[in-house]
């Protein structure tokens, strides 16, 4: 799912403001009434402990604003006269030093809307920039909230399908992309699999991208990550081939259990 970006200008006017719920971490302004132990807002509280715990994050100082409109119509209108040249979007992050707000309505997939751009606000929370690919590959892994955790599985069968008929990565193409207007489904996809192998690939992998965000916790150009993996893993590719290919054993075994 590509649901969201960012950019970087300031919101004005026309926003949610009937009901605001507002802990540490979260403040929600709503069109709609939410209840405090609303089962949306304990899954983003859960899922910033495990963002923070995965990536050795600190606790964020600044909250994420969550902009909920009531229904498609008004967000989509709010969307169109503040930030006409965005492409059409279900939910977008705004990070700017002011705040860090998220944009998005009420629908049938809000829980993965709000965890992938809630992610985002995190990751700005805490960091001083983060590469897009890189930053859009992380939320979506964490917008998933069913387990296996972070495995998006319509992305695994396609690569799946793309890998046998010769589909290549290519992460200094991911890393040179700026901006949301290029990031389509397909480069979604790549960034969420190689976050999927970094997380999950083996210590070492894992290691290379808490030890990135750690620099980004200090500078905004800390140069390519690819440069560090191939230092750490030289075949990196290779194995990203191979675990991006054999992320469908665990879609088939899950989907033949629920069909009992
Ligand atoms: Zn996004």
């Amino acid at each position: 799912m590509n649901s969201g970006c960012r950019v970087a200008q300031p919101p004005i006017g026309g926003l949610p403001a009937k009901f605001t719920l507002e802990n540490e971490h979260l403040v929600i302004q709503s069109d709609i009434k939410l209840s405090r132990n609303h089962e949306l807002i304990r899954d983003l509280d859960q899922l910033r402990e495990q963002i923070l715990s995965t990536l050795d994050l600190p606790v964020q100082k600044q909250p994420v604003v969550v902009y909920l409109f009531a229904d498609e119509t008004r967000y989509a209108n709010y969307l169109q006269a503040r930030y006409p040249r965005l492409p059409p979007r279900r939910a977008y992050f705004v990070g700017t030093s002011r705040e860090l707000a998220v944009y998005t309505y009420w629908g049938d997939r809000i829980q993965e809307d709000l965890r992938h751009e809630f992610t985002h606000g995190v990751l700005h929370a805490t960091l001083k920039d983060v590469p897009l690919w890189l930053d859009e590959g992380l939320a979506e892994y964490f917008e998933v909230a069913s387990q296996p955790q972070g495995m998006n599985r319509e992305y695994a069968m396609n690569l799946a399908a793309e890998i046998a008929t010769g589909w290549k990565p290519n992460l200094d193409r991911l890393e040179s992309l700026e901006s949301v207007d290029q990031m389509y489904k397909p480069e979604y996809q790549e960034s969420w699999a190689w976050v999927h192998f970094l997380l999950q690939h083996n210590e070492d992998s894992h290691a290379v991208l808490t030890n990135y965000l750690r620099e980004l916790r200090t500078t905004s150009q800390p140069g390519p990550l690819s440069t560090r993996l191939r230092e750490v893993i030289p075949v990196a590719d290779r194995r990203f081939l191979n675990h991006a290919g054999s992320l469908t054993d665990g879609v088939v075994r899950v989907g033949r259990i629920e069909e009992k």
